[in-house]
């Protein structure tokens, strides 16, 4: 399991990290946070693969993980409409990369 952590205090509810995630894993609060916003959760740990996009993507670093202890992520098929199954690739990783902030 991914030792995955977001600071719902940092969090500014952006949505950033919920299109990141390859699994569809972050959902926002029902609740606010102290500065009145609604903040990132994750759905379920057990299905987090420690991929990192979504740290790479949060502009307030609100995500930390800790990927140490993990196993490699198991594979992630997506049936899109030509029938092609497709794994996310590095190139996609880098992309978002350039546009969040380490
Ligand atoms: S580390 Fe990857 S799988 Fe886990 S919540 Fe973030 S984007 Fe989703
Ligand atoms: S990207 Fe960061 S600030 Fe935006 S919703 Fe996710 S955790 Fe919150």
């Amino acid at each position: 399991m991914a030792n995955i952590e977001i600071d719902k205090e940092r969090c500014k509810g952006c949505c950033l990290c919920l299109s990141e995630c390859p699994r569809g894993n972050i959902r926002m609060s029902q609740l606010l946070n102290s500065g009145g916003h609604t903040y990132a959760e994750i759905i379920d740990l057990s299905e987090c693969t420690a991929c990192a996009l979504c740290c790479q993507m949060c502009p307030d670093l609100a995500i930390q993980i800790d990927a140490s202890d993990e196993t490699p992520p198991r594979p992630l098929i997506r049936i899109q409409e030509t029938g092609v199954s497709k794994q996310p690739s590095g190139d996609r990783k880098q992309e978002t990369a350039i546009g969040g902030q380490q």
